[in-house]
């Protein structure tokens, strides 16, 4: 197996180098360049696995023999271990033909902990291997940079540093970061905006020099292995539901379109899926994508559910390669128009190659309030504003009223994905139910515990001299290099 670049000008590398590679030097994404695929026999003997093997099954056929199976098993098995639930990927059935699937029992209540659990430890094995090093920077409003970093604590392999804006977080947010004392993770609160950590960080990647010297990295949601880890349960939940003798659904409620797109290579590769349902909320650049077949970008709002107040979602580049015949020509020609124009359309073949399978669905802020208030009312669940904008999206699939397509067979389940925990956004949940929703028993102490973290001035050269000063650099970075 060798990946290949969305835009067809990079070099095609191994999984080990798509993984430390990240963004593909052509300015593409890497994707496999070939779907392994799943016979309905080998689907069958996939029912019933605990999450870890299955996990394992599922995945192995991407690394083309990188990593030896059984050291990939217990990066896998290491990865889930410390999840609240021995399920990993729970279903819960809340109306008659409606599951939720709970992604939110990683360390840090949602759902990019299934895939970075195991990415920091797939980067640590193989920077062990290698005998290097990277340095992880990364910006964030609050709401990822803690997954991201109970990836990389404790790694031996590699440094995180995480910059968020001064006082903007929320308190629990904040604290997720900060109570972290691995000796290799350093929270970084700058004096400024959001954008401003987001500059700063870019401009480390653009100081050529500064960034060989320190291996920069990245853990964005651009990464091949965070797509393939989100595959697995696609397939654990199709299974459980009937798979590959029933046809099954998902809602998933979409931002960077690298959690729906993971669904989609999921079907690529055998799962019979019959419909995707994409749920956006009042940023609604893909429903209208969807109705039309042109993206086209509008300002970004604030709402209830911020993990999804993006306009052009940088996954999409993936199914654009896919519908297009995985021309890279083409896509570059496509993704050089949205930065010429500001938009694109794709062809009308392209759109009816959509048009079966994804089908878009908006839910603004009263939807998601009112989508909240009847899951707690109905079925007595107390559910994030993410997971309800997806849990709206899956009701008006159900009722006929979702996209274009035809209606849903009704022996179809319908599996709507929950991102986060409730006590994630207390605030939102409580307005629409009435009742304030717990931290979890292990987070229960996290407004007691000490706190690290250190300020600094909105200042390129301060932020990089407390890297320079504190990264766990060895001679031989510049030497062994990654690729
Ligand atoms: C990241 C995130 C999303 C959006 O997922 P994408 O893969 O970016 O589409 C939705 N909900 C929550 C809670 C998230 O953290």
């Amino acid at each position: 197996m060798r990946y290949v670049s969305t835009r067809g000008q990079a070099p095609l590398l191994s999984f080990q180098d798509t993984l430390l590679t990240g963004l593909a030097r052509d300015g593409g994404l890497y994707v496999p360049d070939a779907w392994p695929v799943f016979s309905a026999a080998d689907l069958r003997a996939l029912r019933g696995l605990p999450y870890a093997e299955l996990a394992t099954r599922v995945m192995l056929p991407f690394l083309g023999g990188a990593i030896p199976e059984g050291e990939f098993r217990r990066l896998v098995a290491a990865a889930y271990a410390g999840f609240d639930h021995r399920g990993v990927a729970p279903l819960v059935q809340i109306d008659q033909r409606l599951w939720l699937m709970e992604l939110f029992h990683g360390p840090t209540l949602a759902f990019k902990d299934v895939a970075l659990q195991l990415l920091g430890r797939l980067f640590d094995d193989v920077l062990g291997a290698r005998g290097a090093r990277v340095t992880v920077v990364g910006a964030t409003s609050g709401d990822t940079g803690s997954a991201a970093i109970e990836a990389c604590r404790d790694r031996a392999h590699l440094d995180i540093f995480m910059l968020h804006p001064k006082g903007r977080t929320s308190e629990v947010q904040r604290r997720q970061m900060t109570t972290v004392m691995a000796a290799n993770v350093f929270n970084l609160a700058i004096e400024g905006s959001f954008d401003d950590c987001q500059d700063l960080v870019k401009a480390m990647f653009n100081d050529q020099g500064f960034r060989d010297t320190f291996n920069l990295s990245a853990v964005n949601s651009i990464n091949w292995a965070r797509i393939m880890a989100q595959i697995v349960y696609y397939v654990g939940a199709a299974v459980a539901l009937g798979a590959p003798d029933r046809e099954i659904a998902f809602a998933v409620p979409t931002g960077n379109f690298g959690n729906v797109y993971a669904a989609y290579a999921a079907r690529a590769m055998g799962v019979p899926i019959a419909r995707l349902i994409v749920g956006s909320n009042s940023n609604d650049i893909l429903t209208r994508f969807f109705a039309t077949g042109a993206m086209v970008p509008a300002p970004v709002t604030p709402t209830l559910s911020p993990s999804m107040d993006i306009q052009i979602s940088s996954n999409f580049e993936r199914l654009l390669f896919d519908l297009g015949g995985r021309d890279g020509t083409a896509v570059a020609a496509t993704m050089e128009r949205l930065r010429a124009d500001g938009r694109f359309s794709v062809t009308p073949a392209q759109r009816a190659a959509t048009a079966g399978l994804f089908a878009g669905w908006r839910c603004d802020d009263a939807g998601t309030r009112a989508t909240i208030s009847q899951t707690w009312r109905d079925a007595g669940l107390a559910i994030d504003p993410h997971t309800a904008v997806g849990v709206a999206a899956a009701r008006a699939a159900i009722a006929g009223g979702a996209g274009e397509g035809p209606a849903l067979d009704p022996t179809v389940p319908v599996v709507a994905l929950a991102c986060a925990h409730p006590a994630k956004f207390p605030d939102a949940v409580e307005q629409a139910t009435g009742r304030r929703p717990a931290l979890p028993a292990r987070l229960g102490d996290l407004l007691q515990r000490p706190e690290r973290v250190t300020v600094l001035p909105n200042d390129l050269a301060a932020v990089q001299a407390f890297v320079r000063r504190h990264a766990h650099l060895t001679g031989s970075v510049r030497e062994t290099g990654v690729a």
